[in-house]
């Protein structure tokens, strides 16, 4: 029974059945909520052998009497139902203007009033982490949803309760909303500009949702695991797929090993001592010892590569507003059309692709406002990961989990792949520290050299993405 009240008041009735009960309903209406309802309810006050009394209806056995009875409590099942489909048609008039007014709010958010005394979603305090949230996601910051977890639960956005790996989905599934917009399909009312304040660009929005569709990796647990912090990362010389680790039981105790896992692989089940492989990457590390000039090089270096960028940024702006203005065109033909057509077959055609031109066009424009608005300040962004640079090996051998992650992302352009029997293969390093091994940057004579010249350039064309990993 769905109406907890009723049920008990009926289980009252049930424990004490020798009583004789009167039972006083204020309205018809509220005994009478549904025909099918209200017809089960009074069959299980008769039962009890309970009468009901109602000061605005005379309860009589007549068939007149059943007749009025039944046609009250399909009356009230109908206000009901109107008073239901007209909420639900003024919210969806609301969301189609717009508003966003579902009961379900996001993270972060509560409604208030605004000065026209409309409830409007509102950013909370602790809008701001989940907004470093979502912005750490999408920049990898955080590669998976347990670190984006870990961070809300250092930030105790959820009162110091548990965050459950639920709840991070939700916001990240949300990121829709964190941009601004809103869209609800169950009413077929698809996306738009909602009223309310964003927290994040609509590319982060974008960007977020691509990595939720990717593939996310499986054993991310494992991935943590302090004790093999190159798992995952270390790839197999003969299928180059990575690597796994684990302990394994000797007479003489427990080891830690490094194994491929292929199947099929040559190499699949040779274990490799991890003191091995260890030892061997401290070595490539310890090797990179960039001097402070070299480092202020290529800090300049990767600032005007930066820089050209942000030209190239600017000019697919340019060409986005062209778009926009073709796709604005469009859409007035079609609206002069529509108003020329007596057809409705027509009408609905020329409707359709309008919504789908207006669609395109609110991604473009927003994709120009996120642009603007989304300028990191490069310089400082650089300080942060050349400080790292300056010595990677001490970061490896005094960091965490995270911090060893980070330096493998920071250091190495690409995984490494280890020979059971050779040991490491040539290790990528990543661009700046690239740069740095230049023989000329050994010598110091690029120290001089003005901006990028193209010498310096061959070694970092391809590098476009490279760049992009250094937004902090
Ligand atoms: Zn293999």
């Amino acid at each position: 029974m769905k109406r907890p009240a009723m049920s008990e008041m009926l289980g009252y009735m049930d424990e004490k059945p020798y009583n004789n009960y009167v039972i006083i309903f204020d309205d018809l209406k509220r005994l009478a909520r549904d025909t099918e309802y209200y017809l089960k309810l009074k069959t299980a006050i008769k039962v009890r052998k309970a009468s009901v009394e109602c000061p605005n209806f005379v309860f009589t056995d007549s068939p007149e009497g059943k007749y009025v009875e039944t046609i009250m409590a399909a009356t009230g099942e109908l206000e009901r139902e109107q008073n239901r489909r007209q909420v639900m048609q003024k919210m969806r008039a609301r969301l189609e203007q717009g508003h966003y007014c579902l009961p379900s709010l996001a993270v972060g958010y509560k409604y208030k009033k605004n000065l026209s005394n409309l409830s409007v979603a509102t950013p909370q305090p602790e809008a701001k982490i989940v907004k470093e949230a979502l912005e750490g996601f999408a920049s990898g910051r955080f590669q998976e949803q347990v670190d984006v977890q870990r961070f809300l639960l250092l930030n105790s956005i959820n009162n110091s309760k548990p965050v459950y790996l639920e709840f991070v989905k939700r916001i990240l599934s949300n990121s829709l909303f964190y941009a601004g917009f809103l869209e609800f399909l169950p009413w077929e009312v698809s996306m738009r500009k909602s009223d309310h304040e964003p927290i994040i660009d609509f590319s982060i929005h974008e960007i977020i949702q691509q990595r939720l569709k990717e593939k996310t990796t499986t054993f991310v647990k494992n991935l943590l695991n302090p004790d093999f912090p190159l798992r995952g990362f270390v790839l197999c010389s003969c299928c180059k797929q990575p690597m796994t680790a684990s302990w394994s039981t000797g007479r003489n105790g427990r080891f830690p090993y490094y194994r491929c896992k292929t199947n099929g692989c040559d190499e699949r089940n040779k274990s490799i001592a991890r003191k091995n492989i260890d030892k061997e990457f401290v070595a490539i590390l310890d090797n990179i010892k960039p001097s402070k000039q070299v480092l202020e090089l290529t800090k300049a270096i990767v600032s005007d590569l930066w820089k050209k960028k942000e030209l190239g940024v600017a000019s697919r702006a340019r060409r986005t507003e062209g778009e926009i203005r073709t796709l604005q065109d469009e859409r007035n033909k079609l609206l002069e059309r529509i108003s020329r057509t007596t057809e409705d077959r027509m009408v609905a055609i020329y409707e359709t692709r309008i919504s789908e031109l207006m669609e395109k066009e609110l991604v473009l424009k927003n994709s120009v406002k996120s642009v603007n608005q989304h300028r990191p300040n490069i310089e400082t962004a650089l300080e942060i990961v050349f400080d790292f640079l300056r010595n990677p090996l001490k970061q490896w051998e005094t960091g965490d989990i995270h911090r060893k992650k980070l330096v493998l992302k920071l250091v190495f352009e690409q995984k490494l792949t280890y020979n059971r029997k050779s040991g490491f293969e040539t290790a990528i390093l990543s661009l700046p520290l690239r740069v740095f091994t230049l023989p000329e940057a050994q010598k110091g004579s690029l120290v001089e050299m003005p901006g990028i010249e193209p010498g310096c350039n061959r070694y970092v064309s391809n590098d476009s993405t490279a760049v992009e990993s250094f937004e902090v």
